[in-house]
């Protein structure tokens, strides 16, 4: 049985002190690794509705883009602030010090889609529930959240299930 966390590299102190980088690279260079992964991305919707897959910049485009193709759907980027291209609708979501904007173009759903969201990692969930608010905003309902790694102490999973949301994840390492 392939063991998804043991390709999962963890580097101490990046991108500074205190922080336990968890580098999902080691994962998507191994041909079985990244292969499952996105199986296991798809698997926990089964039976429900996805009609496009949206991916959290960066590392949710390579995943999403990969569970939007096995799907046979489309796939949206949610971006940082000022990098798409046309006109965007924006959400501000709080960090450890100020805030951040994640944007969406705004045709990227249209109403009544539902979405498939895609991210590497769930740590407090803040940028999941600004991706969020951006599919609702544009009149699309969440089909589930999947992600990779859950850092359950931080409490993400927790905050995007009281949004009523369905979260799926496929390892989880305690702590920070
Ligand atoms: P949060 O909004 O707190 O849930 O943070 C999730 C976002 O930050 C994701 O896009 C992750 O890629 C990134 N992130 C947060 N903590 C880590 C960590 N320990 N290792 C790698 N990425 C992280």
């Amino acid at each position: 049985m392939l063991d998804l966390k043991a390709l999962i590299r963890t580097i101490p102190d990046h991108p500074k002190p205190g922080i336990l980088f968890r580098d999902i690279t080691t994962l998507l260079q191994s041909a079985s690794g990244f292969r499952r992964a996105v199986d296991e991305l798809v698997q926990a919707h089964a039976g429900r509705r996805i009609d496009k897959v949206a991916g959290i910049e960066a590392r949710g485009f390579i995943l999403g883009g990969a569970v939007a193709h096995q799907l046979s759907v489309g796939f949206v980027p949610i971006r940082k602030k000022g990098k798409l291209p046309f006109k965007t609708i924006a959400q501000p979501y709080a960090l450890e010090y100020g805030t951040d904007v994640v944007e969406m173009h705004v045709d990227a759903v249209a109403a009544g889609e539902s979405v498939l969201l895609i991210d590497d990692l769930i740590a407090t969930g803040g940028t999941a529930e600004a991706a969020i608010g951006l599919i609702r905003q544009a009149g699309g309902t969440i089909a589930g959240c999947s992600f990779v790694i859950d850092l359950p102490d931080l409490g993400g999973r927790r905050r995007l299930e009281g949004l009523g949301v369905s979260v799926h994840t496929l390892c989880a390492f305690s702590g920070h």
